[in-house]
């Protein structure tokens, strides 16, 4: 028994830690990364040099991406599952990119409602963030990102739309899979697999329609809050027509 204590300390420890490297490590990498832009400006660095502190600055890139669909929400505190918002979580995400869409020209247009699913707060987030950042991307000279909830049965169905690239049969076999990403060095390929991995633990599931030039749906179906407890007490379902 003494052993499994001592396991279960540590693995909240790596969780502690995971949660530092994000705070604690963005800040050297920014830092790093606007010094070597500030050595570009210079007029005593050579064209080869440059190129050295060119990549330098793609590589810091890198990193800050993969701490991004890693780690964006992850804070010192342990998580524990709860009863989350579908609307509130999601509109902190767009807060989020709304920068990142305005950029490109990306009109948001979200139909939300409040329904429950149980889950970490800040894994449901990361998981709302990778999908949408996905579909940010994939339409860099603008487009329409749509984010729709509705109930399917006993699911809160979340259904994430955009007008972008869209994807091959082969490409939409291979999401998820570790490192496969179409964007070059400023893709981790990690994104979707951490998403994948959020909505299996969360007892959902996901699927994708995707056509080349058009754009990608994805459904997320995560299991209602209240499902679960209809089952435990009828108390609790008059709540739910409340909610
Ligand atoms: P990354 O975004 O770093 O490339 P992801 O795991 O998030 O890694 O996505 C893997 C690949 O799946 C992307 O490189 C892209 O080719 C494809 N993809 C994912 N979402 C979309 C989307 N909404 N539209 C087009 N392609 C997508
Ligand atoms: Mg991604």
């Amino acid at each position: 028994l003494r052993r499994r204590i001592i396991r279960a300390e540590k693995i909240e420890v790596v969780g502690h830690l995971a949660a530092s490297i994000s705070h604690e490590v963005r800040n050297p990498l920014t830092v790093s990364r606007g010094f070597m832009q500030l050595l570009l400006q210079s007029e005593r660095v050579n064209y080869k040099d440059r190129q050295y502190i060119q990549i330098a600055i793609e590589e810091i890139d890198r990193a800050e991406a993969i701490i991004t669909d890693y780690l964006t929400f992850a804070k010192p505190a342990p998580e524990h599952v709860e009863r989350l918002n579908v609307k509130t979580e999601i509109e902190r995400v767009i807060d989020i990119l709304r920068p990142l869409a305005n950029m490109s020209s990306i009109e948001i247009q979200a139909f939300l409602l409040p329904f429950a699913v149980k889950g970490e707060r800040q894994k449901f987030q990361q998981c709302l963030l990778n999908v949408m950042k996905n579909a940010i991307e994939a339409m860099p000279n603008g487009g329409t990102l749509r984010i729709n909830v509705s109930i399917d049965k006993d699911y809160v169905l979340i259904h994430i739309s955009d007008t972008g690239v869209g994807m091959t049969k082969e490409q939409i076999e291979r999401l998820g899979e570790p490192y496969f990403t179409t964007k070059g060095t400023k893709g981790t390929g990690l994104g979707m697999m951490v998403v994948y991995r959020i909505v299996e633990t969360m007892k959902g599931d996901l699927f994708i329609h995707s056509e080349v030039g058009q754009g990608t749906d994805v459904y997320m179906y995560f299991p209602s809050y209240y499902k679960s407890d209809v089952e435990k007490s009828s108390k609790r379902s008059v709540e739910q027509v409340s909610c």
